[in-house]
């Protein structure tokens, strides 16, 4: 089946994003981090789509290490095996602590698991698109999503790239910019029959 998937750190909203996607109510949002270990689908309704809610990777308390590991490496893994079904891929970021985030992880021996994912998806071919979340408690909207374009190698003003970074606030229901972005990669894609 044509396949949408969700990624993202823990805690970035990701159950939200699901539960306004899919209308379904099913989703641990605010919950105990870690809980989605495995791969999810759901049917997108009004698309012909399923979208699968991928477990949150990052930091989460209580987590170890190891675990943590082990969560990113299936990510991976399913992202790879599944390269030629998914039609989109949605990375999730936290608008609000992203660019801290990232730039704390950045260094001559780092790559931060956010940048690091973009890139592997950009790599295995997949259209991605970037929801920033979280946008109602962003104040510098513009120069926020300037620096997030930047981060992830997109030449800012990050209006050229509204195709691939959409500002959305999904616990409120605002997530247009995304449906947009989503559905020109699908008619990129000339899958849109
Ligand atoms: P997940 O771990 O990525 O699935 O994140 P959740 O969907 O469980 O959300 C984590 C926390 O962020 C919860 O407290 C949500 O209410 C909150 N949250 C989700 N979306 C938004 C948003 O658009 N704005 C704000 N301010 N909080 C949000």
């Amino acid at each position: 089946d044509a396949e949408v998937a969700l990624v993202g750190r823990s805690n970035v909203g990701k159950s939200t994003l699901m539960r306004e996607l899919t209308g379904h109510d099913k989703f641990d949002t605010g919950g105990k981090p870690g809980v989605t270990r495995e791969p999810n689908h759901y049917d997108w309704a009004p698309e012909d789509f399923v979208i699968t809610d991928l477990p949150g990777f990052g930091f989460m308390s209580g987590v170890h290490e190891e675990y943590r590991e082990e969560i990113k490496t299936n990510i991976v893994r399913y992202l790879e095996a599944y390269a030629e079904h998914i039609l989109v891929a949605i990375l999730v970021l936290d608008g609000k602590s992203a660019v801290d985030i990232i730039d704390r992880h950045s260094g001559p021996d780092e790559i931060p698991y956010d940048v690091e994912m973009y890139h592997f998806l950009q790599d295995l071919g997949i259209p991605t698109v970037v929801a920033v979340n979280k946008m109602d408690k962003v104040d510098d909207r513009d120069e926020r999503l300037d620096d997030i374009c930047d981060r992830l190698g997109l030449y800012p003003p990050w209006q050229q790239w509204q195709d691939v970074v959409a500002p959305i606030t999904a616990k409120n229901g605002q997530i247009d910019p995304l449906n947009e972005a989503v559905r020109t990669h699908l008619h990129e894609e000339g899958r849109d029959d």
